[in-house]
């Protein structure tokens, strides 16, 4: 019976049972260097940064410059936002590339244009707020909260900002009501309405200006700290990216401190996984593509969106850079011939949720990188589905590599569900499957993966860069 078993059925394994000496000896610097980088990489912008100081130092160019030689390969940046990031394999470019798409963005809040204002009797000075993204709003509220910004000033300056990080420096909070006095207005109601969005405003200031008699006095004691700090004028906030993250570095968790719990792992696990893999796989057949797109959170609309054509522009880049004619209709023929994955994170079975999963189908947390076929909501409706014969493929590549990876979809059926980037690549005509870690608390202010995941996630990026 045992050998049956062995031999027919898929036998789950637990990473930490099955990796060596080495490996193991590997996870802890991996997962130190990953957790600075999502300390560090907390908006779109930042993460964008991040993988090109990690590009540069590997030799890659920037391809926007046409004079630039490109041996390693390079990146095109777009709109200081997305990035595409190609490596040359040994074959030609023509006969399509390996793809891995993630996304920058995380759900969070942002400022809206006309943010600053008062409210007098209390004694604040407040900075209104807009959700972005699928965040569950009980979960922003009444903990520290940095501010990320990005100024662009009128003369076309641009101002960065960073504040809340520094373990000295204040933060940011959306205080939340007492429990004593919160009954018909949160307690009684719906969770989802529990909270109203128009009420996460944050504290900004509450010593006044002037004296009694003068008006705005909190209103412009915030309006003063940022031009004392940052030379900003209240129109300027109109043409700026000023995003609200929950502070802090990105922790182990854990008696056994096997765990990573931090902010925006939904998506920069998987983009750092890939980082890490594009470094591994030096030289693979296929030459490689990578892209980190932003606005998946909120639908990948808008031009750094994965439902714009951004992928057609780094393509004809790489073909320009491997010296071929990169016309529009080869360049399409190339996507049609690409193999991709969308990396992105699953959801975890949530230990005291596990009604809303179906156990068989759903992903374990530890027990590697899943393979997702389809995602989307009741009916696969929206989903861009792997063909078998790609399925088929790639779990080939990972069993042959020593990938230890499963096979996974989200929740039960009906239960709600999601979606990724992939079909908006499917489009194309190529291959994509959804490929990444489980995920606890997917969207919350402090996610939760495992650092043997990670590690196996790297080597699954890894033997997909190599497939053939
Ligand atoms: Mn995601
Ligand atoms: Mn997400």
């Amino acid at each position: 019976m045992r050998k049956l078993a062995k031999d027919l059925a898929i036998q789950p394994k637990n990473l930490w049972d099955e990796l060596n000496e080495k490996a193991r000896g590997e996870i802890e610097p991996l997962a130190g260097r990953y957790m600075e980088f999502l300390s560090r990489a907390k908006t779109e912008r930042a993460v964008l940064r991040a993988v090109v100081e990690n590009l540069a130092a590997r030799g890659l160019v920037d391809l926007a410059d046409p004079e630039a030689k490109a041996p390693k390969g390079g990146w095109l940046a777009h709109h200081g936002k997305m990035i595409g990031v190609y490596a040359p394999g040994r074959k030609s470019p023509a006969g399509g590339f390996n793809l891995i798409v993630a996304h920058g963005d995380s759900p969070r809040l942002d400022l809206k244009p006309k943010c600053v204002y008062e409210e007098s009797a209390p004694g604040f000075g407040m900075l209104r707020t807009n959700l972005y993204g699928g965040l569950k709003k009980f979960q922003w509220l009444a903990r520290p909260l940095a501010l990320w910004g990005f100024c662009a000033l009128a003369d076309g300056r641009t101002v960065d900002i960073v504040f809340g990080e520094d373990p000295g420096d204040p933060v940011l909070t959306v205080p939340d009501l007492l429990p004593h006095l919160d009954r018909k207005v949160q307690r009684d109601k719906k969770i989802s309405e529990a909270v109203v969005a128009d009420k996460m405003n944050l504290l900004a200031a509450s010593v006044p200006l002037g004296s009694p008699e003068d008006k705005d006095r909190l209103k412009l004691a915030v309006l003063k700290i940022l031009h004392d700090r940052w030379g900003l004028v209240e129109e300027d906030l109109i043409s700026s990216e000023l995003e609200i993250v929950p502070a802090g570095p990105a922790r182990a968790v854990g008696l056994d401190a096997s765990l990573i719990g931090g902010y925006g792992q939904d998506d920069r696990l998987p983009v750092f996984a890939a980082l890490e893999a594009l470094k591994e796989a030096s030289e693979p057949e296929r030459p490689s593509l990578f892209i980190v797109y932003d606005r998946e959170e909120i639908g990948s609309y808008g031009s750094t969106g994965a439902t714009g054509n951004f992928v057609e522009h780094l393509a004809a880049r790489a073909f320009e850079a491997a010296g071929l004619d990169s016309r529009w209709s080869r360049v399409r023929a190339a996507l049609m011939k690409t193999c991709a994955l969308s990396a992105d994170v699953e959801a975890a079975i949530d230990p005291d949720y596990k009604e809303v999963h179906e156990e068989l189908n759903s992903a374990h947390m530890g027990r590697g990188p899943c393979l997702v076929r389809y995602t989307g909501g009741a009916g696969k409706y929206g989903a861009s589905e792997a063909g078998a014969e790609y399925m088929a493929r790639l779990r080939a590549a990972f069993n042959r590599a020593g990938v230890l990876w499963q096979s996974s979809i989200i929740g039960k059926q009906e239960e709600g569900g999601g979606g990724t980037v992939a079909l908006h690549l499917a489009a194309y005509g190529l291959n994509i499957v959804d490929c990444g870690p489980p995920v606890l608390a997917m969207h919350s202010p402090f996610e939760v993966s495992s650092k043997a995941d990670l590690y196996m996630t790297v080597r699954a990026y890894a033997a997909f860069w190599n497939l053939l």
